[in-house]
């Protein structure tokens, strides 16, 4: 197996034998299997889509394949499998879509070959066999180093973004232009030569897909929950029966707590689930208590802990500890073996196993820390905010945020908020903020000093607020007392880079490594067009920006 496709990637350059995140070799093969195959699809589909036919299953399946090959997703064989077998029939469906389209406007066909005809084998040792050849390496022996790794690049976007997407379209929003970009990236990717400049641009396309994803999934959670509102939430247990949900889908949580009203339960969050208390309709709920525990790498040790049950609705799940592996839940596109899968209409087995499990015996201590601040909440306090820099009360403003992840060197993030000038906010966002979010920054004027934006994909908020500050001062992005600090570790942060540098956004210090897949003539051209820097030392880089 050959996988860098995260940031905890083995030796910093690959992880050949065993994958760090528990991704084996055959669950290895059969995502870069189902990953061709999805591309295969999208040749169809692109094509199919340029004459003006498109096909919603053909569409939402795209974007399910494609998250299920993101880290810390699906690590099941068997749930492997059928997806592969499934995206050999959606890949017929996608054919006949587009011979009908050409033939209904006279055109003649392409017959396009590779991942397009490619029969997937019948039983699992046969996938894993054809698996193994569409993998990273091959990629590299055919185009070397920096173009196989641009390609990877732009492939971790859209990953990244396909899981937007699909949280998008749970809560019922989509939008056609979205599929029709995703089958356009997964087409490209199926080329024999390219430039690096046409990868390049292909990845900022991507970037800006993601924002429009990252703009519809806003309008999805707000649509369904309302804006966020600044909360204070618990964290710590109370007394009684517990289930724990995991992971970044709110219509998830939503259901539980409806299927759990008035059995006694309390719901806690964990981990990209914590600014769901910030949501009013979802804060309504008066058994949802409060958050547990850190970020998702945390996990083995915190659930061993639990007293309940567990879901897990989407990445990033870990081996499944001994201790509690019969009360561990997946539910959508995660999966780990062994561990039962719910469906969000049914999550009673999950109520059973928290009603069996022991609960909280009793109260933990009061402390609370307080989330809710996405753009509407900021926005609403923008002329506060706007004073206070005014008369130099807030004279910078930094975003820390981004993955957490169990590698060495994270402790730059906390160090880094902790070393912040008392005369500057903290914006943050993703699992990321666990490293300094149970912190006092007290505040400024009333505002506080440590903003929690939300899940990852509010970096959407995080544009939107730089972008009022940015009016309000009539000075560039790039200008304003605005630095971004941000930590990644997966596909949705790749994601979300890109969406940045789509927007023109500089300057950015990016960590705890660089990917493994930007080889040094990549990065020095995203030095030279974004001046993208690697993380040195709190010390070094908080003087660099204030001078
Ligand atoms: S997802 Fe990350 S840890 Fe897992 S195999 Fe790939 S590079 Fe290694
Ligand atoms: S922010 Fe990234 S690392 Fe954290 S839980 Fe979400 S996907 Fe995983």
């Amino acid at each position: 197996m050959f996988c860098y496709q995260c940031e905890q990637t083995a030796k910093g350059t690959g992880c050949t034998i065993q994958g760090v995140c528990g991704k084996d070799a055959q669950t290895a093969a059969l995502q870069d299997l189902l990953l061709y195959l999805t591309k295969g699809i999208s040749m169809y589909a692109h094509r199919a889509g340029q004459l003006g036919a498109r096909d919603r299953e053909i569409d939402v399946f795209t974007i399910e394949a494609l998250f299920s090959t993101v880290t810390n997703v699906n690590f099941d064989p068997e749930r492997l499998k059928n997806l592969i077998h499934k995206a050999s029939e959606i890949r017929e469906k996608a054919k006949a879509l587009y011979e009908t389209a050409a033939k209904k406007t006279g055109i003649s066909t392409e017959k396009p070959g590779g991942p397009a005809v490619l029969v997937p084998a019948g039983d699992l040792a046969g996938l894993v066999k054809q698996g193994e050849e569409f993998g990273v390496l091959g990629r590299k022996a055919k185009f070397g180093e920096d173009i196989a790794g641009l390609l990877e690049l732009l492939t971790y976007g859209l990953k990244g973004a396909a899981a937007y997407a699909d949280h998008a379209h749970i809560l019922g929003v989509e939008d056609d232009s979205v599929y029709a970009s995703f089958h356009e990236g997964l087409d490209f990717l199926t080329k024999e030569k390219y430039t690096a400049d046409e990868i390049v641009g292909m990845s900022l396309k991507a970037g800006e897909l993601n924002f429009k994803i990252m703009e519809l999934l806003d309008k999805a959670n707000t649509g369904a929950y309302g804006h966020p509102v600044p909360t204070k939430v618990r964290v710590e247990p109370v007394k009684g029966k517990a289930i724990l949900v995991s992971g970044h889908d709110l219509k998830d949580l939503e259901e539980l707590l409806m299927q759990t009203e008035g059995k006694g339960i309390n719901i806690y969050t964990h981990g990209e689930m914590l600014p769901a208390h910030g949501y009013p309709k979802l804060k309504a709920y008066k058994h949802l208590v409060g958050n547990y525990g850190g970020a998702w790498q945390d996990q083995i040790k915190e659930f061993d802990k639990f007293p309940g049950a567990i879901l897990m609705t989407t990445n990033c799940i870990q081996r499944p500890g001994a201790s509690y592996i019969n009360r561990i839940f997946t539910t959508g596109l995660v999966a780990w073996p062994g561990a039962k899968h719910v469906t969000r209409k049914d999550f009673s087995p999950v109520i059973n196993a928290a009603l069996a499990a022991d609960g909280f015996k009793e109260d933990g201590s009061n402390q609370e820390i307080l989330v809710g601040f996405g753009h509407n909440a900021v926005l609403g306090v923008a002329d506060k905010v706007i004073d206070a820099v005014k008369s130099g009360k807030i004279k910078h403003f930094f975003l820390i945020g981004g993955c957490d992840g169990a590698k060495s060197g994270r402790n730059y993030y906390t160090d880094f908020a902790k070393k912040v000038p008392q005369d500057s906010v903290i914006l943050t966002l993703a699992c990321g903020k666990y490293r300094f979010n149970k912190l006092d920054f007290g505040a400024i004027d009333g505002i506080p000093r440590l903003l929690d934006i939300g899940q990852c994909n509010d970096a959407y908020s995080a544009i939107q607020i730089a972008l009022a500050l940015s009016k309000a001062f009539v000075l560039p992005v790039n200008e304003l007392p605005l630095s971004l600090i941000l930590s990644w570790y997966e596909q949705k942060a790749v994601a979300i880079l890109l969406t940045l540098l789509y927007l023109g956004i500089k300057n950015i210090r990016l960590g705890p490594s660089l990917p493994a897949f930007v080889t040094p003539a990549v990065l020095s051209v995203l030095v030279e067009n974004f001046n993208i820097k690697p993380i040195s030392t709190p010390d070094a880089d908080i003087k660099a920006i204030l001078g």
